[in-house]
């Protein structure tokens, strides 16, 4: 079965595991402001938390959003940490958590339609999986008809206020169940069924797993945040809450050619086709010509600066580059999803003392650096090309060892690593790889900013499906 590249995150919010409470209440709050599923990415929502003159000042961007939906979003946070810190009813913890799960569910509705879509498919595909098994696990496939039940309610919030209660409050039960399953026998069932031989079945239960995982992550979250106006309320004491413009999306220059042989001089200039003709060769049976090609196509409609690395160039902007303009003293820029790969790279970069959550490594054909404005001065010219430069031997390092080593470094949570999915994935990482690497070659900087206009363009990532562990 030819595997495409997908990626499940186990949804186990195992991530996080390496941020501070203060930086998973930041996550937190990015998060539940990422509303919208599909046009990978678009509400992806960066976020910090600045030391005001009356109180916090929270600052967000999202990848591509147009205002109103950056007001609508302010307008839901400010209300959200208001109603936190004032607590007009006097609520105690859990009624709390219940108002701030409700509220977040609602805001998130359209991602949470989507979820509940992709569950209950998950659903059907590991009952039916679970039914052919040569000894039936009578407990499993009852646990999994539950879920069925719990997750198999009208998705209507908007015809009456009882059909938005009982749609909320039905949530908020499968909600309860996932996490009620999340410490029993269902839990250690489902982590084995996702690494099992056959790859179909594995595949539905890693699905399942994610999608689980993805409703849970607003309980999370909710108890987080009410957590945090414990430990810190001047957190959510007048807060301020503004947001900057999403970048402008825009063109810039690509290799004219995807052909192999022309492609491989321009990403990899100190190296010739020949060094690794038979590693492309072997590569080439899994599509890597039309993955570039493709890749390519990707970045001729256009490009676009993730909310991270916006964010920082704001702050950078700002002259906010010191930890006691931040709130808790934390330069974290806070993701509503892990980094990617190219994200990654531009803060590792020697001159950024900004923390960002772990990356996924995933790549994205579209992703661009920050303009230079024209105002600055050369030496802030000389630090940009520095960083470019950075980025580009980066890539150009995880280029080559992918090329030698037939091994991608993007997350996936795929143990079965036969040696067909790790090559055709390779084939994926080498195909952006290469294409990132020649446009960003190509397009050598300066890149002094051009008008474009927004159009609504859907932005494509590089594994089919469109799923992805971000
Ligand atoms: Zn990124």
């Amino acid at each position: 079965m030819k595997r495409e590249g997908n990626t499940y995150a186990s949804g186990s919010g195992g991530k996080d595991k390496s941020l501070t409470p203060f930086q998973k209440y930041l996550s937190k709050l990015a998060l539940i402001c990422d509303t919208q599923k599909g046009e990978c990415g678009r509400t992806m929502t960066a976020l910090v938390c600045l030391k005001g003159t009356e109180g916090p000042e929270y600052i967000f961007t999202s990848n591509y959003r147009k205002e109103t939906e950056l007001k609508e979003t302010k307008s839901f946070l400010s209300n959200l940490l208001i109603f936190i810190g004032t607590n007009p009813d006097k609520l105690g913890a859990k009624p709390l958590q219940k108002q701030v799960l409700w509220r977040s569910l609602e805001f998130n509705f359209d991602k949470l339609e989507f979820y509940l879509k992709a569950l209950t498919n998950a659903l059907e595909n590991c009952i039916a999986s679970e039914n052919g098994r040569k000894l039936t696990d009578f407990q499993t496939i009852k646990q999994l008809h539950s879920l069925q039940e719990k997750a198999s309610f009208p998705r209507d919030i908007e015809s009456s206020e009882n059909a938005r209660t009982k749609c909320l409050s039905d949530c908020e039960t499968l909600i309860k169940a996932i996490q009620a399953n999340k410490t029993g026998v269902f839990e250690k069932v489902l982590q084995s069924r996702t690494v099992e031989k056959d790859a179909n079945s594995a595949d539905n239960w890693c699905k399942l797993r994610h999608y689980l995982g993805r409703l849970h992550s607003y309980r999370q979250a909710s108890e987080i945040i009410v957590a945090a106006a414990t430990t810190w309320p001047d957190l959510f004491e007048s807060p301020r809450i503004d947001f900057i413009r999403s970048a402008q999306k825009k063109h810039i220059p690509t290799p004219k050619t995807s052909n192999l042989s022309q492609i491989i001089p321009i990403a990899l200039p100190e190296h010739e086709f020949r060094d690794f003709e038979s590693d492309i060769a072997e590569l080439r049976i899994y599509d890597l010509d039309e993955i570039i090609n493709k890749q390519l196509q990707n970045r001729r409609i256009k490009t676009m600066i993730h909310g991270e690395v916006h964010l920082h160039n704001h702050l950078v902007q700002q002259g906010k580059t010191n930890p006691t303009d931040f709130w808790n003293d934390s330069m974290f820029i806070a993701t509503s999803k892990p980094t990617c790969r190219l994200c990654q790279y531009y803060f590792n970069c020697s001159t950024n003392n900004f923390q960002v959550q772990t990356s996924h490594m995933n790549l994205y054909p579209k992703w661009r650096l920050p303009d230079i404005p024209d105002y600055q001065s050369s030496e802030d010219r000389d630090l940009y090309e520095d960083l470019l430069q950075d980025i580009i031997e980066q890539m150009q390092h995880d280029t080559l060892q992918m090329l030698e080593q037939k091994i991608s470094r993007g997350k996936t949570n795929d143990s079965r690593t036969d040696s067909h999915s790790r090559l055709s994935t390779t084939a994926s990482y080498l195909g952006s790889g290469l294409s990132n690497l020649g446009a960003e070659r190509q397009g050598t900087s300066p890149r002094l900013p051009s008008p474009s206009s927004d159009v609504g363009e859907s932005w494509i990532d590089i594994e089919n499906g469109g799923y992805h562990a971000r």
